[in-house]
């Protein structure tokens, strides 16, 4: 019996990278998974697949997290087809990394509307449902940036300390009704948007890192699944990092 089971959890960005290797942990564990992706792309199917081959409930939903509509529309389907929402993993996100003096308007809006406003559309979806059944998990992906900022990553360190805020106030406000909420802040973490640096950048940042080597995504997911799980039950509000002690 695994420590998740008979509960549902809804996941952003889980195409692929840590949001892939949180479900299929997730689901290794008994939960009963949707996945929401912003295109249906052969990552995404062959992420469903692997889904399903350990629990053939499980779904995936097309939807843009910084569109309000589009993700009040995913989680109501997700509802409609499971009857509940006990996990929302924030977890899409982007960076559009460059000098705050060459910055674009497109560059930070895009950057904030995705990873910031992202997380308070699917939260402010997942809500109603979560009070009502004074149950509730939400897990959102900051970064050890938002803690410590990073030159070049203006806009992207201020969405992730943005999320941290967010965080700690639903866990004030919604404590009460039962609903924890707690960040997860990698540090440097092996997946597309990192290799996206080139081998040698990612070797140099990877010496800086006190482990010495960069994480992976299954070690970013085994932190979500704490957080998901009664493991965790009176703990929230809390940025727990996993960053190979690379900020601490
Ligand atoms: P990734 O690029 O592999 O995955 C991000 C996913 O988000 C992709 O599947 C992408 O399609 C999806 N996405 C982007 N925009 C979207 C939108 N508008 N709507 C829905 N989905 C959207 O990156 P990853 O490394 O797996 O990162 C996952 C999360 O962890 C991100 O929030 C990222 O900022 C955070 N994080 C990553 C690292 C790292 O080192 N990789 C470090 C700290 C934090």
């Amino acid at each position: 019996m695994g420590i998740l089971e008979n509960k549902v959890a809804l996941i952003t960005g889980a195409g692929r990278g840590i949001g892939r290797a949180i479900a299929l942990k997730f689901i290794q564990e008994g939960a009963t998974v949707a996945i929401m992706v912003l295109e249906e792309n052969e990552t995404a199917v062959e992420t469903l697949e692997m889904m399903r081959a350990i629990n053939p409930e499980c779904r995936m939903y097309k939807g843009d997290v910084s569109s309000f509509s589009q993700s009040r529309q995913v989680v109501e389907r997700v509802l409609e087809d499971f009857g509940r929402i006990d996990i929302l993993v924030n977890n899409a996100g982007i960076a559009w990394d460059g000098l705050l003096l060459r910055m674009s308007e497109e560059q930070w809006d895009s950057v904030i509307d995705i990873n910031l406003k992202g997380a308070f559309n699917c939260i402010h979806a997942v809500l109603p449902s979560m009070v009502k059944a004074r149950n509730g998990s939400i897990i959102s992906l900051s970064s050890i940036v938002g803690e410590g900022g990073n030159a070049g990553q203006a806009n992207y360190a201020a969405s992730k300390a943005g999320l941290i805020g967010l965080t700690k106030s639903i866990a004030k406000e919604l404590g009460p009704r039962g609903i924890r909420a707690n960040c997860i802040a990698p540090g440097f973490i092996d997946t597309d948007m990192t290799r996206s640096l080139g081998e040698r950048r990612m070797q140099e940042l990877a010496s800086t890192i006190p482990l010495r080597r960069s994480g992976r995504p299954d070690e970013v997911a085994s932190v979500a699944l704490f957080l998901a799980s009664d493991m965790s039950s009176y703990v929230s509000g809390q940025v727990i990092g996993c960053c190979g002690a690379l900020y601490c």
